[in-house]
């Protein structure tokens, strides 16, 4: 028998699980299909996010962040710790158990709300109608009719021709998340936002890291300044981060891995015992729908879809890593709930001008909006304040002072445009800079909130203030 559904999701990560769950919400009857497996056979939802990208990632990086701390910066606060050591099967088991209890938090929410979760590969066969195939075999073990489908398959690593990934030396970053000792050497190719976190997660450890990117700028997409003062303070952690190097071929022999790359005309050779290739993703859409369906991909692999999300096909929505657009879990958990809200209600809201960036190395970098360089070339005219976390009594106190904050704001109107960070806590601090923006917020506004003393948010305060040559504790 043929089940039912208002709407049936295509995948439980981010983007899909929140959606299902909002659809449900709001009356809708839902069912959510995802053929994510864990390796005890098992059906683990939250997709990429939970199992292998933004939640180990970041365990790890806080347990190697401890482990820095203790060995480096603890003695300036006259804590004296000796014969310190790290037990990597210890923090892997811990990454394990957070991933475990959260993938069965979804399972939990999914059920509360009454959403029926299904293991399977699910394919739009014509609109209206998706097919259930064994997430083993391949055979079609089902169907379900729905008035509604949303697209939700997320993203997988690229790999590149000449480097396929090969047993747990030569891998991608659910390789890197999964290591069962401390690399000597680790390559990495790709100075993104996997290479530099991972990077960091294993050079903290002991690793000597070498990151090959192809492009000659680093972090191009983050504000001029920021990725300036991030290159300098990677290279100072000895991060090695080789720009305009186009790694040729990688080839693991004896436990080694012996790299080819071109750099400013010559031919190099590395050698590592394990190497990361991290250079961007790519949308995951194998056998996801026929092509007779009306869905279609745009000419970079995406589901294409128009602003509100819907595809080709009627009735037919797609959201998350799958579509255009930053690859980052909240952008595809808030494409979720504007295309629930549509299917129920006729009207969604998306705001992609206020999506926000983190980077969770250390020092972290996060920022939101524009940047001046981008703001510049669309012919446009702004001003710009800056503020040193050096200067802030918060950031002296916690012995963690690098970096700054740089509010950009329109010179005519005042309008907030962008605001770029890079220091403690960055992640959590943008999001004052989210809300100011989604409120339209001048730089005049942000200078006249009262923000507590002593904390880092004074260091938005003043950049606020800095707009207009007012902040108080700098010379202007
Ligand atoms: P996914 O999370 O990829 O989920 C898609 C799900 O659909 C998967 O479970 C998949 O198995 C399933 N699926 C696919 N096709 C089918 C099908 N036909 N039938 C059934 N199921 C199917 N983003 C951030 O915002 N912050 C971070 O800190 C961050 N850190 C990251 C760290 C790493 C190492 C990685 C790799 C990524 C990180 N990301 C981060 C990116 C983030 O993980 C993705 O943007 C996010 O997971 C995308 O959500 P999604 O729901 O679109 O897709
Ligand atoms: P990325 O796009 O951030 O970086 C890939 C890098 O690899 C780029 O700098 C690119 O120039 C370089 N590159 C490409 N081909 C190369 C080659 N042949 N040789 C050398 N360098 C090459 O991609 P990523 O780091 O793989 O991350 C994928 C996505 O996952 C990101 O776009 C991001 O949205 C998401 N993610 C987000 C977070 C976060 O929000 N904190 C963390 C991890 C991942």
């Amino acid at each position: 028998m043929t089940e039912n559904y208002d709407v049936v999701v295509i995948g439980a990560g981010p983007a899909g699980y929140v959606a299902a769950i909002r659809c449900a919400q709001l009356g809708l009857k839902t069912a959510c299909v995802d053929r994510w497996t864990n390796d005890k056979g098992k059906a683990a939802l939250g997709g990429t996010c939970l199992n292998v990208g933004c939640i180990p990632s970041k365990a790890l990086l806080d347990s190697s962040e401890k482990f820095h701390e203790v060995s480096h910066t603890y003695n300036l606060h006259g804590i004296n710790v000796e014969n310190v050591s790290m037990d990597v099967a210890t923090m892997m088991k811990r990454k394990v158990k957070i991933v475990t209890m959260l993938t069965r938090g979804i399972a939990s929410l999914l059920k509360a709300n009454k959403i029926d979760s299904i293991h399977a590969h699910g394919r739009l066969a014509k609109p209206g109608l998706v097919e259930l195939l064994d997430w083993q075999t391949d055979e079609v073990t089902g169907e379900l009719n729905a008035a509604n489908v949303i697209l939700a398959s997320g993203s997988t690593p690229i790999e590149l021709p000449n480097i396929p990934f090969q047993g747990d030396r030569i891998v991608d970053s659910a390789g890197a998340l999964a290591f069962d000792e401390v690399p000597p050497r680790l390559g990495i190719v790709g100075a993104g936002v996997i290479g530099l976190e991972l990077g960091s997660v294993w050079n903290r450890l002991g690793s000597e890291v070498t990151i090959l990117e192809a492009l000659d700028e680093f972090l191009p997409t983050a504000d001029e300044e920021v990725a300036k003062e991030g290159a300098r303070q990677f290279a100072k952690q000895k991060l090695k981060i080789q720009l305009g190097a186009m790694v040729e071929s990688a080839v693991e022999t004896d436990g080694r891995v012996e790299i080819t790359y071109t750099q400013n005309g010559a031919q190099n050779q590395l050698e590592v015992d394990r190497l990361i290739v991290c250079v961007g993703r790519k949308p995951c859409t194998d056998n996801l729908f026929d092509e007779a369906s009306g869905v279609q991909l745009d000419e970079r692999g995406f589901v294409q879809v128009d602003e509100h999300c819907l595809t080709g096909a009627p009735n037919t929505y797609a959201i998350g890593d799958c579509v255009r657009g930053p690859m980052l879990a909240h952008k595809g958990s808030e494409e979720g709930v504007a295309v629930a809200e549509r299917i129920a209600t006729g009207v969604g809201h998306m705001n992609y001008a206020t999506v926000p960036w983190a980077i969770y190395t250390h020092p972290e970098i996060a920022w939101v909006g524009q940047t001046e360089r981008e703001i510049t070339a669309a012919g446009g005219s702004c001003r710009s304040g800056k503020f040193p976390f050096a200067a802030t009594g918060r950031a002296k106190a916690m012995e963690d002072t690098v970096g700054f904050v740089k509010v950009v704001a329109d010179t005519e109107t005042d309008r907030i445009l962008g605001v770029h960070i890079i220091g403690p806590h960055a992640s959590e601090l943008i999001a004052e800079a989210v809300v100011a923006m989604e409120f339209y917020a001048s730089s005049e506004d942000l200078a006249r909130i009262i923000h507590a003393h002593p904390t880092l948010s004074e260091a938005i305060h003043e950049a606020a203030l800095s707009v207009d040559g007012r902040g108080i504790h700098r010379v202007n």
